[in-house]
């Protein structure tokens, strides 16, 4: 086996696309992966293609990410179900319409295609949501996938572009110069990038202080096939404030159509909660919420329900950069509710870095360096 010029550790959606930019760029790319592609939080994600705008850097990373997942979107095969559907951002008071007027101002000085609805537009837009709305913003270019299936195809494209996967091998630890595996055993390479997702921080070869993220677990469940009950990826205003807070719980209506008839509900926010089981009375809560605004739901049959845990950092940005103190070691991680937006961005950030040329977005805010404690 020729030792990998890259290696790449963890096969989720980040990894995937690390590994695609970086064996385009003709590098010997191999990935690590301890399950199978796309196993981990990528699994359990509801796969929307978002922009959002809680800080600069956070908008900058989510629609260059936007803009080349619709550049690939003509590509991707059928079973990565893309579906250009949009999202509409409901207010339900009309003191939410004025963050809909600013919003919308925002995205268009940015040349985003927006769309604000007065309470009968957001009727006609969406039928089935309750009545007395009062309005909402369209966002016309989010659109939504199914992340395991598009973590596979990018694992499929890079494996075409010449790098290799390696599933079922776990790995202990990793440093500028390789990985050991759990087996003892060690691979060298030139340089690697470590995207094990919640578990990426846990086999640096040391702590490093101020480096640190929380598991923040949420819930999704997927009603039977029915009459079709929205058009849009629909969510509440308050979504982001959920998203947003540091609180221990959070629930809000979160909602995606799915082209089988079938609609996804979401989501849940609960931080420092490392086990996956389907808690009921937070899927009970996030559910009721889901019928207040679409009462049909009501009458649907929900067929799964499942957890996944979103790597959360404090500031809200992932952690894509070396790590200080050892050259060669890159990581891609902490991406929380957006990770599955934000892969591409990241996988064309990491291979910009390991070129050691610049990049279409300025790189510093994902930087590990603004995490880090001070030395005395
Ligand atoms: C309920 C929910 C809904 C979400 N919805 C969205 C959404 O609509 N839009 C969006 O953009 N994002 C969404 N996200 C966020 C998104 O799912 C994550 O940010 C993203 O999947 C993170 O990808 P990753 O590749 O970093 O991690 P993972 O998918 O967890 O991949 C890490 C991989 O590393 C492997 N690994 C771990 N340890 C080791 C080891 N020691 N050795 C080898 N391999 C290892 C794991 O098996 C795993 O496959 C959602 C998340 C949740 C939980």
């Amino acid at each position: 086996m020729s030792l990998p010029d890259v290696l790449v550790v963890g096969g989720g959606i980040v990894g995937a696309a690390c590994a695609l930019e970086l064996a385009r760029e003709g590098h010997r790319v191999e990935v690590l992966e301890r399950g199978f592609t796309g196993c981990g939080t990528t699994a359990t994600a509801m796969g929307h293609i978002i922009v959002l705008h809680d800080s600069q850097a956070q908008f900058r990373l989510t629609r260059w990410s936007q803009e080349l997942w619709s550049a690939l979107a003509d590509e991707l095969p059928g079973e990565v179900e893309v579906d250009r559907c949009g999202c509409i951002w409901i207010a339900s008071e009309e003191s939410q319409m004025d963050w809909v007027r600013d919003k919308a101002a925002l995205y268009r000085s940015h040349g985003i295609e927006v769309e604000v609805l007065d309470s009968l537009g957001l009727a006609q837009a969406e039928p089935s949501l309750r009545p007395n709305l009062a309005g909402g913003l369209r966002m016309r270019e989010d659109l939504v996938l199914y992340p395991p299936a598009a973590a596979r195809w990018l694992v499929q494209r890079a494996v075409d572009a010449g790098a290799t996967i390696r599933t079922g091998v776990s790995v202990r630890r990793v440093s500028g110069a390789g990985a050991t595996l759990d087996d003892g055993s060690t691979r060298a390479a030139g340089c690697v990038v470590d995207a094990a997702g919640t578990k990426a921080l846990e086999l640096l070869p040391e702590p490093i202080p101020g480096l640190q993220f929380r598991p923040r677990k949420g819930h999704l469940a997927i009603t039977d096939r029915g009459p079709r009950r929205c058009w849009h990826q629909l969510a509440e205003i308050g979504y982001l404030a959920s998203a947003h807070t540091h609180a221990q719980t959070s629930v809000a209506f979160n909602v995606q159509p799915r082209r089988t008839g079938q609609v996804l509900v979401g989501s849940s926010r609960q931080y420092d909660r490392h086990d996956t089981r389907v808690e009921p009375e937070i899927l009970a809560r996030m559910l009721r919420r889901a019928i207040e605004f679409i009462p049909a739901l009501a009458e649907m049959r929900v067929t799964r329900t499942w957890t996944g845990l979103r790597p959360a950092t404090d500031d809200r940005l992932p952690l894509i950069g070396p790590v200080p103190g050892h050259s060669g070691l890159y990581l891609a991680t902490g991406h929380e509710g957006l990770g599955i937006t934000t892969s591409l961005g990241t996988g064309r950030l990491i291979a910009d870095m390991v070129a050691g040329r610049s990049s279409a977005i300025d790189p510093a805010p994902y930087r590990l360096d603004r995490c880090l404690e001070p030395q005395a």
